[in-house]
């Protein structure tokens, strides 16, 4: 599926309708079609990705700070007890429209979505202190967290030319 036949891509431009939760330059939140709960929101970025894999890094950000500004206000308006955020990436984790988007799913303790976590529960898997070392170190972000390191450190470095262009 290209941009100009995505469901999602169309609701952005607002070819076809949705009902509209929140809206800036980067991103759409709206109500999900089919809710699990009354206020069911998706956020999804403007510009198509179609995962996680390909979202670009900014809109990642943008997307969970506007997720957590919804959730604040699924607890104030709808008095929402407590939500669930749910992303799935690609076919096979069971993403249906392939528009990256996060599931902001209001949760109340009387309510009939207890089985959601339930269910997760009942999957737990078997697993010993040695698999969990390995697997640990198999996706450790070490290389990531150099790059980081190194951004930041030359962001002070930058501060501290200013500092010294400005005291000269
Ligand atoms: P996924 O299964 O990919 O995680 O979630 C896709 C979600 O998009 C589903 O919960 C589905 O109800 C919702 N959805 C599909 N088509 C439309 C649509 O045209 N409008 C809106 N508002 N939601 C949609
Ligand atoms: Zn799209």
């Amino acid at each position: 599926m290209n941009e100009n036949s995505c469901i999602f891509c169309k609701i952005v431009k607002k070819e076809i309708p949705a009902k509209i939760v929140y809206e800036d330059e980067k991103c759409l939140a709206f109500l999900d079609i089919n809710p699990l709960a009354l206020g069911h929101t998706l956020v999804v970025p403007k510009k198509h990705a179609k995962s996680i894999f390909d979202l670009d890094e900014e809109d990642a950000k943008h997307i969970f700070s506007i997720a957590k500004k919804i959730c604040l206000k699924m607890k104030e308006k709808l008095g929402a007890e407590g939500v669930n955020l749910v992303q799935s990436s690609e076919e096979v984790a069971g993403q249906s429209i392939p528009h990256f988007h996060l599931h902001v799913i209001p949760r109340k303790s009387n309510d009939d979505l207890s089985d959601l976590v339930q269910w997760w529960r009942s999957k737990v898997k078997k697993v010993d202190e040695k698999q969990l070392e390995e697997i640990a170190k198999t996706i450790k972000l070490e290389e990531e967290q150099k790059e980081e390191k190194k951004e930041e450190r030359s962001e002070e470095e930058i501060y501290w030319i200013r500092r010294e262009t400005e005291l000269a």
